[in-house]
């Protein structure tokens, strides 16, 4: 480790991330290898999640190609020194901010999107002129290995070296010095990031999970959130980092919420979801045992079908669930979807402000107000009212977590920034000296005019 970091420093030290054009090739490059291995690249994402076509397309691929072309054709705009506001003492010099790279950094990734996760991450390290070395998460281990073999064919081998290996290998390369660590992945292994970051004084970003709430009011188009809901909810098996964890409902229309969802299940995945080509897997069988551990007891409404040996679990509806309910006390990550309900609107915003802030948070209702209402009195990495999930997919909003579901952000121009350090630059004009004289001692009645 200590000699891939070395390698990376001496590499970054040679100066040529500082021009945009390498910069520009790097990111060309890294595009050419999704076009030309696209097709090994959907196989390792089944191999390790049964990710469908349409999924490994639109969140993967296209997550890729979206953030690269937006920094090729920003590049120039976001690394342009920044001019800002003089006053009259600097009316006559240059002030302006400029984007400098960090140095090496660290990108650690997850494996519930295998590709995303590590390598949006890596778009913005590159772009912002840094040497970075690309973690992937061993739990996705075709994707891995895949990464390892194929990013030494596209990008420059010891700026940006991929590292493979679990818990020993990942401390190993904590102990060595970063110029940032970018890690995603869960709460716990974010404090043992930070604790290790601490050591060089080494800022992070920590892109991590929590329990994202869903409130539906009762006023609101019940079959249009149910839809949007099962969608979002479902989608990779529940293992999404912003996926709606539960939902919180008046009593009144959870029958009605149950429905909806039981007949868009159907829609979507047929009548068992087992057979549908577009339903995926639980990612291992420790995750799978744990997710029936927080079935248990619960009054289950839909699915709760289950087979271990695909690492299968049906989409779950579990209603009428207790707030000190297991399943409420840590992140689902998978198919299971709570229901609890709650008197109005107040109640559900008590709810969500005594728990840690989450990730993401949703609010249905037909009454702006009401979302307004609960945008303004909560806390959360992001919102999306009327859907879930979609604030991920707008490039110019931040995308991060608050308080335990993170800190920093990345996405787009974002990305750039994180990676970036900015500089204030203020040079001066060695001409009108005279105005200077009041800064000087010695501090007379005079001078100061008292
Ligand atoms: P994981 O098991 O793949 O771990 C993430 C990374 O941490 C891996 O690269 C792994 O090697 C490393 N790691 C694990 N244990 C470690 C240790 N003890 N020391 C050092 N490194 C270690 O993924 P996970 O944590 O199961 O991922 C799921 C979590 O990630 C969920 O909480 C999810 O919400 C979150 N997540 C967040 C985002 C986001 O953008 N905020 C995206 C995806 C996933």
């Amino acid at each position: 480790m200590e000699q891939i970091v070395a390698k990376a420093r001496k590499a970054f030290a040679t100066g040529k991330t500082r021009s945009l054009d390498f910069r520009v090739q790097q990111l060309q490059a890294l595009k050419r290898m999704f076009i030309e291995k696209e097709e090994d690249i959907k196989k390792a994402l089944i191999a390790d999640l049964n990710k469908n076509r349409f999924s490994s397309y639109t969140y993967e691929l296209m997550g890729m190609f979206g953030e690269i072309n937006l920094a090729l054709e920003k590049l120039s705009e976001w690394a342009a020194p920044h001019h800002v506001a003089k006053n009259l003492i600097t009316m006559r010099d240059e002030v302006y901010i400029r984007y400098e790279p960090l140095g090496v950094v660290l990108i650690i990734g997850a494996w519930n999107y295998p590709i995303v996760v590590l390598l949006q991450p890596l778009v913005g390290a590159i772009a912002a002129g840094n040497a970075a070395i690309v973690k992937p998460s061993e739990v996705s281990e075709h994707t891995a290995k895949l990464l390892e073999k194929i990013i030494p064919q596209y990008l420059d081998k010891d700026l940006y070296p991929v590292v493979n290996g679990g818990i020993p290998e990942t401390t190993d390369l904590l102990a060595q010095r970063f110029d940032h660590i970018f890690y995603t992945g869960n709460t716990n292994v974010g404090k043992i990031i930070m604790s290790a970051a601490s050591k060089f004084l080494t800022p992070v970003t920590l892109e991590l999970g929590g329990k994202s709430p869903c409130y539906i009011d009762k006023d609101c188009d019940v079959d249009t959130a149910s839809r949007r809901i099962t969608w979002g909810k479902f989608a990779n098996c529940g293992q999404t980092c912003i996926a709606p964890d539960y939902i919180l409902c008046d009593k009144s229309i959870q029958g009605r919420v149950i429905e909806k969802i039981k007949e868009t299940l159907t829609e979507f995945y047929g009548e068992n979801a087992k057979q549908s080509p577009d339903y995926e897997r639980i990612i291992n069988k420790r995750h799978f045992k744990r997710l029936l551990g927080l079935m248990e007891g619960e009054k289950i409404v839909i699915g709760g079908d289950n087979d271990e040996d695909s690492c299968y679990i049906g989409p779950t509806v579990l209603a009428d669930v207790k707030p000190d309910a297991k399943v409420m006390q840590e992140e689902i990550f998978g198919p299971l979807l709570p229901i609890i309900t709650v008197g109005n609107v107040d109640e559900a915003i008590e709810f969500i402000n005594e728990r840690e802030k989450p990730l993401a948070l949703y609010a249905f209702s037909n009454n702006k107000k009401v979302i307004k209402k609960i945008i303004e009195e909560t806390s959360s990495g992001g919102v999306t009212a009327n859907d879930v999930i979609m604030h991920f997919t707008v490039t110019e909003l931040p995308f991060g977590g608050v308080g335990h579901s993170g800190m920093g952000v990345y996405h787009g121009q974002h990305t750039f920034e994180t990676f970036s350090h900015k500089r204030s630059c203020l040079i001066k004009s060695l001409k009108m000296e005279g105005i200077n004289q009041i800064r000087y001692p010695p501090f007379t009645d005079k001078k100061l005019g008292w």
